[in-house]
């Protein structure tokens, strides 16, 4: 497959319902990384329910992303909507200019903030460790999503569950980027990884699909392959993720269009959500 930019996956839950149809959202543009997320974030039951129920505070005035976002969730549940009220809050000046769905699945979160952000959030930690006399520090912040880079070239295959493990290595720092011990009163050789603590309910990983160039001076796009696995758990991954929802991206950095291909919690068929159009699809096409 040619084109995603960061998936998701969740852990396992099985409500049923086979007669459902899903609505599309109007692309006022180049809107389509805001569409590809909103459907995500739409698409998820905990985030929708929490959303729903949560009474956004007295004083949010009406552009409130809160609020924008409870009224595009009522639209969406009967008709193909429309998501200006969500561009005006969250300050998007010009509709025609393309942007990255990460950094809007981001903006959408922080947002929108606790509670219904919180089926996202995670806790990690970066520990730095002495190889002289094993002092480790760490450091322990909020994660809402992984980001991997991908070291393959650009026509080759790049495994999602390799690509994991690889985040979680150990690794010892170049001399330069030694740390300071203050056990030993100088720097010495130091060892770094992450760890986490506390997994989110959804875990969201972003594939670097996206790399500044130094020797052309400007972003490239790694057009590799992915092997996306339907569900992930591996030694630092300790629930099981069940995957249901892929961001994909196709063609270069300056344009290129989004859309996201989601399994429904409801039936758990395949659907790919294209702007306003929403059709059913199949789990093959997460992988051509
Ligand atoms: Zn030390």
């Amino acid at each position: 497959m040619k084109t995603q930019g960061y998936l998701q996956v969740e852990k396992r839950e099985s409500p049923k319902r086979n007669e459902v149809q899903y609505n599309g959202l109007k692309n006022q543009g180049a809107t389509c990384y805001l569409n590809a997320v909103l459907q995500c974030l739409f698409m998820t039951p905990k985030f929708r329910e929490a959303l729903v129920s949560y009474e956004a505070p007295r004083d949010c005035g009406e552009e409130h992303l809160l609020l924008q976002l409870k009224k595009l969730f009522e639209q969406l549940s009967q008709k193909t909507a429309t998501t200006e009220g969500i561009t005006k809050s969250l300050g998007v000046r010009n509709v025609f200019e393309q942007q990255d769905a990460v950094e809007y699945y981001r903006k959408i979160l922080k947002a929108v903030g606790t509670p219904p952000s919180e089926v996202f959030e995670g806790k990690m930690s970066n520990i730095a460790k002495c190889c002289n006399c094993g002092k480790k520090t760490k450091e322990t912040s909020t994660f809402i999503s992984i980001l991997l880079s991908i070291d393959v070239g650009n026509h080759e295959m790049y495994d999602v569950e390799n690509g994991l493990q690889t985040f979680f290595n150990h690794s010892k720092l170049e001399e330069d980027d030694w740390m300071y011990c203050d056990n030993c009163d100088q720097k010495t050789e130091t060892e770094t990884w992450s760890e986490i603590n506390e997994y989110p309910s959804v875990l969201t990983l972003h594939l670097k699909r996206f790399d500044f160039d130094y020797i052309q001076m400007r972003f490239k796009k790694n057009d590799c392959y992915l092997n996306v696995p339907p569900s992930l758990q591996n030694r630092d991954i300790k629930p099981k993720y069940d995957l249901y929802a892929v961001i994909n991206h196709k063609g270069g950095y300056t344009g290129g269009h989004y859309d996201a291909i989601i399994r429904s919690y409801e039936n758990k068929l395949w659907y790919c959500f294209d702007d306003y159009t929403v059709k059913q699809t199949s789990e093959e096409s997460l992988n051509k």
